[in-house]
């Protein structure tokens, strides 16, 4: 049988023979602490997804919310810069949490400082103001402002403030990095003072690979140069996203400046990051603005302003995120009470992200052709040179990459969130991918933006998939994602892989059709394996089950409701005779957007197009419209309309069907909603649906329909934009 075939190469890794084969000793989970209890407890808002995108975020667990809504609940916090005792408490709250950062990365506050900010970008941004750059002149050749090509955007943009002061940007390849490695000694003059900074990331967060922590000694003592120039080089170690799954230990590896955002190592508070500054460099810095608190004596009415002595006071303007900084004590004891610290998480993390590189490294077509391309620098040795993230593009059996937007919305469409597009990290992407420069213009010339689905421009991809492991990954989760590329691309009922031109057919019928193949192969009679056994009770595999019976041309649904629609047909009345050379046959309205079509061959039209054609929308219970990508059984929700009667039917297989009127008749209160970002008038259709469809979807949602006085508003609204661009334009 040609299923068999496809099934060569394609079985799960077996864990257990994984770990046995291993030459490291691999660690999985947290000693004595059970791993599907710590999710089932601290994670069950994730019942039934696979999160795979840490590296963009991570998740807070339940009890740092608990013990955080507890502290907030029970002490008075006042503003940390008024004298009165709850200010005193939340000073002190304050300082304490700056040695407990201090504290996770071994540094003593006698070597560093903790400024707060916004994250790891504005932390970043600070540097690039406060620097101390010469600008090159008669006496100097200026200061330099290197960066290693694979790091952050926000990294890349400290250029801009470095070209204000003329001092000269220059980007440095990893190759060069490593080859000056090899080089050894570079010549070094103590007596030249000339501040240089190089900036690089602890870890990509593009492909995991972790660029040694030992360059910061190397560089900082002369024996390595990222550029052979006289001065003094000061390292800035991008750490956002190494720090995420890793100790860092600043007591040896000295970065003069370490910016890092704690959303990326516990998910809570977000908006909240750190400068971490050596003491040493610290008086250099310079200050271009200051705000509330930063200053010791100052005069409004004339140019004299004196900063404060320390340096988190001088650099921390206006009043900080106080409460968000409280938080933070209950995240480190989360994490530590969770995992044991961050060596554990470092070899838990590891071990998920090895075995899956393992696995999916060895994916092949029945063709002998690998199914992902992989994009690393490692071949995942150990975690000293590689994080838990895998970066990749699938191929397909020729071994043309199938572009990451297919992936995304057929991952959805198994629970599993990736994340897809260049990751804020164009060097990185353009070396692993082979972009040059001018393609990169081309493809914006094609129209093409970071963060669009634009994902294939000639058939190159424009972009690639990246999935990421956090403290609370699980086997579970890696082998989800392992069966979905497996049922995807190696189950196909002809045991052969779909071809490029459909899988490029947009949108969602394409991710049906391969769903929908998937299944066909598991039910040819395929013999079970052990990966389907295992699967047999995951709601992702249920899920998509459900999802692919659904959307089938024959769904039992359809067929069974073909005589209300035959009445509504009636009802939307008669149009014989004068019919012009083409015919349309068939119409399908989507009456709730994002839910199953409505099939008539006669309608009539409102003003806005087909009449309630997506006039309504299923919404959560923040008012925001869910679509099939959040809650792919959207799709398992059929509409009719019934145009005599006046109301819609909604049916769903395991529901009682449920009226809802076509207009509302008691004027519900009209609020605003915004609907691919247009903003429209909207009302709620009442409580009873409401319960049906939360009871329907496991999660409490609303069904609201566009107000008929939309159009109106709408028409109103863009003529009020014409006249005010008149008005001021030139
Ligand atoms: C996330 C990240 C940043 C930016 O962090 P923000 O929280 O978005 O400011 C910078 N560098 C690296 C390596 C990152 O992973």
């Amino acid at each position: 049988m040609a299923c068999r075939d496809a099934h060569r190469g394609a079985e799960l890794l077996d864990f257990a023979q994984f770990r046995d084969s291993s030459t490291q000793a691999l660690v999985y989970g947290y000693g004595g602490r059970s791993l599907p209890e710590l999710r089932a407890r601290e994670f069950g808002r994730l019942a039934g997804t696979v999160y795979l995108d840490h590296a963009g975020a991570t998740l807070f667990p339940q009890s740092q919310l608990a013990s955080f809504t507890q502290d907030l609940t029970e002490n008075v916090y006042g503003n940390p810069h008024s004298q009165n005792i709850s200010s005193k408490l939340t000073h002190d709250t304050v300082e304490q949490v700056r040695y407990r950062i201090l504290a996770h990365f071994h540094a003593s506050p006698e070597d560093y400082s903790v400024i707060f900010t916004a994250g790891s970008t504005a932390a970043l941004k600070l540097v690039a103001e406060a620097f101390p750059w010469v600008s090159p002149g008669r006496e100097s050749s200026g200061s330099l402002f290197c960066y290693l090509t694979d790091s952050h955007t926000s990294v890349v943009g400290m250029r801009t403030v470095a070209k204000a002061m003329n001092v000269t940007s220059i980007p440095v390849r990893p190759e060069d990095m490593w080859s000056a490695e090899k080089r050894g000694a570079a010549a070094r003059d103590p007596n030249c003072q000339l501040p240089h900074l190089f900036c690089y990331p602890a870890q990509s967060n593009f492909s995991g690979t972790r660029y040694p922590l030992s360059w910061i000694g190397e560089v900082k003592s002369g024996r390595m140069c990222p550029v052979s120039t006289p001065g003094q080089w000061f390292m800035l170690l991008d750490a956002a996203s190494y720090v995420s799954t890793s100790s860092l230990d600043l007591s040896v590896h000295q970065a003069d400046f370490i910016p890092i955002s704690f959303y990326k190592i516990f998910g809570f508070p977000t908006g909240l990051g750190a400068l971490l500054v050596h003491n040493r460099v610290a008086p250099l810095l310079r200050k271009s603005y200051f705000g509330g608190g930063t200053a010791a004596a100052y005069l409004a009415g004339d140019d004299f302003y004196i900063p404060r002595q320390s340096v988190a006071e001088r650099f921390e303007d206006g009043t900080i995120s106080f409460l968000d900084v409280i938080a933070l004590k209950h995240g480190f004891d989360a994490l530590e009470r969770l995992t044991g610290g961050m060596e554990n998480v470092m070899q838990h993390t590891f071990t998920l992200a090895q075995y899956t590189y393992t696995a999916l490294s060895s994916l092949r077509y029945p063709n002998g052709a690998p199914v992902v391309r992989i994009y690393s620098d490692s071949d995942f040795s150990s975690p000293e040179v590689q994080g838990p993230i895998i970066n990749f593009n699938v191929l397909d059996d020729n071994g043309s990459v199938i572009g990451y937007s297919q992936v995304d919305k057929m991952a959805s469409l198994y629970n599993i969130q990736v994340r897809t597009g260049c990751f804020c990290n164009t060097g990185a992407c353009q070396r692993h991918l082979g972009i040059s420069d001018e393609m990169v213009k081309k493809h914006l010339q094609a129209g093409h933006v970071c963060g669009d689905d634009v994902d294939l421009i000639d058939g190159q991809p424009t972009g690639s998939v990246r999935i990421s492991f956090g403290y609370m990954s699980t086997l579970e989760d890696a082998q989800a994602f392992l069966r979905f590329i497996i049922a995807t691309r190696l189950r196909l009922s002809s045991g052969q892989a779909i071809p490029q031109d459909t899988l490029r057919e947009a949108g969602t019928p394409l991710a049906e059709s391969e769903a929908q193949n998937a299944v066909t192969a598991t039910m040819n009679g395929c013999r079970p394996s052990p990966q389907e056994d295992t699967c047999t009770d995951s709601r992702v595999w249920n899920d998509l089950l459900t999802a692919v019976d659904a959307v089938g041309l024959h769904s039992p649904v359809l067929e069974a409701t073909r005589t209300q629609q035959t009445s509504s047909e009636k009802a939307a009345g008669a149009l014989d005779g004068g019919l012009g050379p083409h015919i349309i046959t068939n119409l399908y309205l989507y009456p709730i957007k994002s839910c199953a079509a409505f099939e008539v061959t006669r309608w009539p039209i409102g003003n806005q197009g087909l009449l309630y054609d997506r006039s309504w929308m299923v919404v959560n219970h923040n008012g925001i419209c869910l679509s099939q990508k959040q809650e792919p059984r959207l799709c398992l929700i059929q509409p009719f309309i019934d145009l005599q009667r006046r109301i819609m039917v909604i049916k769903a297989k395991g529901m009682e069907p449920i009226e809802v009127p076509l207009e509302n008749g008691e004027q519900a209160p009209i609020c605003q909603s915004k609907v691919c970002a247009d903003r429209v008038n909207t009302y709620d259709c009442g409580e009873k649906i409401s319960s049906w469809l939360s009871k329907f979807l496991g999660r409490p949602c609303h069904l609201i329909k566009q107000s008929s006085n939309f159009q109106r508003n709408a028409k109103k609204h863009s003529k009020v934009m014409r006249t005010e661009r008149k008005k001021y334009s030139p």
